[in-house]
């Protein structure tokens, strides 16, 4: 059986006559989470009605599909599946009809205890018709009896383990949920409605709601249900409540988009932010400080104002290529970088230049990126990363690879330097991470804080237990 893990993003929206086009527009503000399959479930009356595919949002959503998504509310979902394959069954919301009527479960993050579940639960005639882990949370709220779906879902969550931030529409309702540790954001907005009153909405990030002009309310907490329906909106919380909290930190580091702001902070800022501390834990004798685009431009630009040497755009990316990690095969990775970006001599040519980027995982981007530089003609290259060394899988919603592919697992900080083909090479401290993502801008609930955080793929401290997951890499892909 192989397992999934998933990139993801969700949106929901209830009390809107466009529900489904702005769904639409959500996505598309959160497709960088995912890439290879979206989908739609709206509602009208009690019934719903559903779009999904693979590809990117703007390909699996013509001007006819969005007009068979009628109704005022809605939940979507953008995925990339790490395996390669992908399968339209495993492609979300997933829907079934319960003895509560219609569910749609669009969900990101990962359930650590899946595979228990799932034995137990196919052990008891259970009929799984993907392989994803969100099917087992359906199948666990189908056998729950209550006629109230808060109730069921409440029941089944208290038995998973794990990262999940969801949104969920039944026939009546809109909900949204996150996990007790809080793994992957969730936010709530609200907009005013043609329809009167508010439309909530829900996202994985804040982007979404920039782009179809909602508010921001607030998170949801970690813990929380929330749901709005005929009767307006309600909140409990599930499970207990941990000692702390686990938002992942990679979600600043690299994964969210810069312009979200991410568990109470700015993850643009907190980029910036972890330059700075990079330029101050590792100076270099340098002319230019050169970003790899996009994701490292926000830690070069505070890295630049740091040290006080100029910034230069000496990498230019072609902006119609996918992140080159999104391609599921090696083959096609390693093509990505070549036509992707393009140093360019007027600007490296005779110069000692800073390489700033967000992380290193296997180090065979940044190795390929540095050869490009020279051969550009730069006449030092010195590669500054804003993370920690990556040592370790995610288990929880974020693709990395297993364990032996991981540069820093493996090697010394000299043999990877040499590997990547730098003059030198540093990385951001552990300590310096938790000062960028603190940010000083604390706020009452420990948003910003740098309490609180998983950072298990630098410090390889996993607040859950793995299930054997860490043990079968060969059932992560
Ligand atoms: P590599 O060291 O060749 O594996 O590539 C690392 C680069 O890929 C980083 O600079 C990031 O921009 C990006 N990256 C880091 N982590 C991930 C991830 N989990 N999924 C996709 N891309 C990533």
């Amino acid at each position: 059986m192989k397992s999934w893990r998933d990139e993801c993003g969700v949106f929901g929206i209830w009390n809107h006559p466009d529900a489904g086009r702005l769904t639409y527009l959500g996505l598309y503000a959160i497709q960088h989470r995912g890439q290879e399959s979206a989908g739609i479930v709206s509602l009208r009356g009690e019934q719903h009605h559903h779009h999904k595919g693979l590809g990117l949002v703007g390909d699996v959503f013509t001007e006819e599909a969005l007009n068979h998504l009628p109704g005022a509310a809605a939940v979507g979902h953008v995925r990339y599946s790490t395996t390669g394959l992908n399968f339209l069954n495993n492609v979300q919301p997933l829907t079934a009809q319960l003895l509560n009527g219609p569910v749609a479960v669009a969900h990101n993050g990962n359930i650590v205890n899946s595979e228990p579940l799932r034995q137990d639960l196919k052990g008891r005639g259970a009929i799984f018709q993907g392989t994803n882990d969100t099917e087992i949370l359906l199948h666990m709220v189908a056998r729950h009896p209550s006629s109230d779906l808060s109730e069921c879902l409440r029941s089944a969550l208290e038995e998973v383990e794990g990262a999940f931030s969801l949104a969920v529409l039944s026939h009546k309702a809109l909900f949204a949920v996150r996990d007790p540790l809080g793994f992957r954001p969730l936010v709530l907005g609200e907009m005013p409605s043609p329809a009167g009153g508010v439309a909530l909405v829900v996202a994985s990030e804040t982007c979404a709601f920039d782009l179809i002009g909602a508010r921001f309310r607030r998170e949801i907490e970690p813990g929380e249900i929330f749901w709005v329906d005929a009767d307006g909106e309600h909140s409990e919380f599930f499970g207990e409540k941990p000692a702390r909290t686990a938002k992942c930190v990679f979600e600043h580091v690299y994964f969210a988009r810069p312009d979200s702001v991410v568990f109470g902070r700015s993850v643009y800022e907190t980029r910036r932010e972890a330059g700075r501390i990079l330029a101050r834990e590792n100076p270099a004798d340098a002319d230019l400080i050169v970003p790899v685009p996009d994701s490292g431009v926000p830690a070069a630009i505070g890295f630049s104002a740091e040290s006080g040497v100029p910034f230069e755009l000496g990498i230019i990316r072609n902006h119609y290529i996918g992140r080159t990690f999104i391609q599921p095969h090696q083959a096609i990775r390693d093509f990505g970088v070549k036509i992707k970006l393009n140093p360019q001599s007027a600007i490296l040519k005779g110069k000692k230049v800073v390489v700033v980027d967000d992380s290193l995982v296997r180090g065979t981007t940044s190795r390929k990126i540095i050869a490009l530089v020279r051969a550009a003609g730069a006449a030092e290259v010195h590669l500054r990363i804003a993370a920690p060394p990556t040592t370790g899988p995610c288990y929880y919603g974020v693709d990395t690879p297993e364990k032996s592919q991981l540069i820093a697992a493996t090697h010394s900080l000299d043999r990877i330097c040499e590997f990547v083909g730098a003059d030198s090479l540093g990385y951001l401290s552990m300590g310096g991470l938790r000062e960028a993502v603190s940010g000083g801008s604390v706020d009452a609930k420990g948003g910003g804080s740098a309490d609180g955080y998983c950072a298990a793929c630098f410090d390889g401290e996993y607040p859950t237990p793995l299930y054997g997951m860490e043990k079968s890499p060969s059932s992560r892909s």
